[in-house]
């Protein structure tokens, strides 16, 4: 059921026997906010929904278990199947709620979706992410109390958590957080957990002739761009480069067919040219919006504050976008974008033999879990609602399992997809080089000059950037700082005298 958002985009929900105070629920996330409470037996849950309007499509309750779900489903028609003779639920939460009692902690080996759940069950605490983590989810786990959030930042407060199966939070002790493609079934007593893991990212390839090899893209893809669009008009994020093009040719290209595009560019770089030639193509009503490189900077304390992540390239990625987002208006868009198609790909390996490509997209993808690129928090800080095409679970498992010499043919990089796209876009289009979104938007020059500027070596500019975005993320994040009072030239200073005093 993909509305125009979500029920629910992000929660906190508390478990516990222990009777403890509840904790303010801190977000980065816009969104109006529920309080749903329930009892089964001698534990209650507290659930602080971050929800669109419609808050009751983002719970379920039936035989005393509670589910509550942050995200949306993209293979519901074939998930209903697996409940003939049911009542059909009408939220996707209950579909899930329902495939629980059936399957237990082994529904979620079905769900292609963006999501993270929680179940509450007499004596358990079930956690779940999606194939890819793509919808952030952290742990805190004691004898007595579960806690668990979307946001790193809500549980800050959490009295301390006992270890778990997962990665733990720079910063927050006892806080961690549940691995992409993983259930977490904690006994709520002993605050003890066993992890099954329902997604990983496969180590074999497939050959296929060329033309079967990019039909089957251009299906997968055209599936999940149909998934994700809803019911209003979609908002495509638009560079012009071969990935959102594709993602805006093929919105545009459904029955219902209207789309809004936006670029967005800084004074120094823009891919404005390239990105009205696609418009132009595909009939968007398209806009162009220009940020102030020093805007842009200004915003590195919010991509880190929404993304809860330290490190400093995903968050050059990130940034223009989080900029973007925040000057779009309009709350409550859903945005599609090519987010996340390199990654499968090797878009980023920039040179022609296949050893070193297919090493890189099994780095890559062994590599992407907790960096939250795909969070939709980004877009949340705005009020939006975004979803990625490429990393929908049939769509990723196709492209990372195609051989790499599928990926890299006739000269070009990311040819698959070139080839499934080559119907729906312009030439120029279609073999436009790879740009990267940091080197398009000027974002990566731009952060360099803030630290060469402040009297960085050019050869300590990467080790600065790293130091800079791990600082934000020990003042936002772990300290709980608003990024409206966090100045990123106090930052850089504070960085750049700790480099030249040796002291890191
Ligand atoms: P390519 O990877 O071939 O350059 P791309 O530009 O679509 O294609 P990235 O550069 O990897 O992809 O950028 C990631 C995503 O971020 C894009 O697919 C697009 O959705 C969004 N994006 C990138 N640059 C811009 C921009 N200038 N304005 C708006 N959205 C952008
Ligand atoms: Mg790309
Ligand atoms: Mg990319
Ligand atoms: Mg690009």
């Amino acid at each position: 059921m993909v509305a125009n958002l979500p029920p629910a985009t992000g929660f906190l929900a508390e478990i516990r026997q222990d009777g403890g105070r509840p904790l303010a629920p801190v977000f980065a996330s816009l969104g109006r906010r529920a309080t749903l409470r329930k009892r089964t037996g001698d534990q209650s849950l507290r659930t602080v929904l971050l929800h669109s309007g419609a808050p009751d499509g983002a719970h379920a309750h039936a035989r005393g278990r509670t589910l509550v779900l942050a995200g949306e489903l993209y293979n519901r028609a074939e998930l209903l199947r697996l409940l003939p003779g049911r009542a059909l639920p009408g939220s996707d939460a209950a579909v899930v709620l329902a495939l629980f009692d059936l399957y237990d902690v082994h529904a979620f080996r079905l769900l292609n979706g963006r999501f993270a759940a929680l179940v509450a069950a007499p004596g358990r605490a079930v956690l779940a992410t999606d194939h890819a983590g793509s919808v952030p989810l952290y742990v805190s786990a004691a004898p007595g109390r579960v806690l668990a959030a979307t946001e790193a930042k809500a549980l800050r407060d959490a009295p301390g958590g006992r270890p778990v199966a997962a990665r733990p939070v720079r910063g927050l002790p006892g806080t961690h957080q549940v691995p992409a493609g993983t259930v977490l079934d904690v006994d709520v007593a002993t605050g003890t957990c066993g992890a099954h893991r329902t997604w990983a990212p496969s180590p074999a390839r497939r050959t296929m002739p060329e033309e079967e090899a990019a039909g089957a893209v251009r299906r997968a893809l055209e599936r999940a761009v149909r998934v994700r669009a809803g019911e209003g008009t979609p908002l495509v994020v638009l560079s012009g480069g071969i990935d959102s093009s594709g993602v805006a040719a093929l919105a545009a290209r459904r029955a219902a067919g209207r789309i809004d595009t936006v670029s967005m560019g800084t004074e120094e770089a823009h891919e404005f040219a390239q990105a009205r030639v696609v418009a132009a193509h595909i009939g968007s009503a398209h806009r162009e919006v220009t940020i102030p490189a020093a805007e842009l900077l200004r915003r590195l304390p919010h991509t880190v504050w929404a993304a809860e992540c330290p490190d400093a390239d995903i968050v050059e990625y990130l940034l223009p976008l989080t900029a973007l987002y925040l000057r779009l208006g309009d709350p409550g868009r859903r945005v599609l974008t090519g987010y996340g198609a390199d990654i499968p790909l090797g878009g980023m390996h920039r040179e022609d033999r296949l050893p070193e490509l297919d090493t890189a997209v099994c780095r890559d993808m062994d590599t992407f879990d907790g960096l939250n690129e795909m969070t939709p928090v980004l877009s949340a800080v705005g009020g939006h609602w975004s979803t990625h095409p490429y990393w929908d679970r049939d769509v990723l498992d196709l492209l990372v399992s195609l051989e790499a010499g599928l990926k890299r043919r006739h000269g070009r990089d990311k040819w698959v997809l070139r080839a499934a796209l080559a119907g729906v876009l312009p030439h120029e289009v279609v073999v436009r080089p790879k740009l990267g979104v940091h080197e398009g938007s000027g974002t990566a020059s731009s952060f360099t000059r803030l630290l060469t500027d402040a009297g960085v070596p050019g050869d300590r500019v990467r080790h600065a950037k790293a130091l800079v975005v791990r600082e934000l993320f020990d003042l936002v994040v772990a300290g709980g700082r608003h990024p409206d009072e966090v100045v990123t030239g106090a930052v850089v200073e504070l960085v750049t005298a700790r480099l030249a005093s040796g002291t890191r």
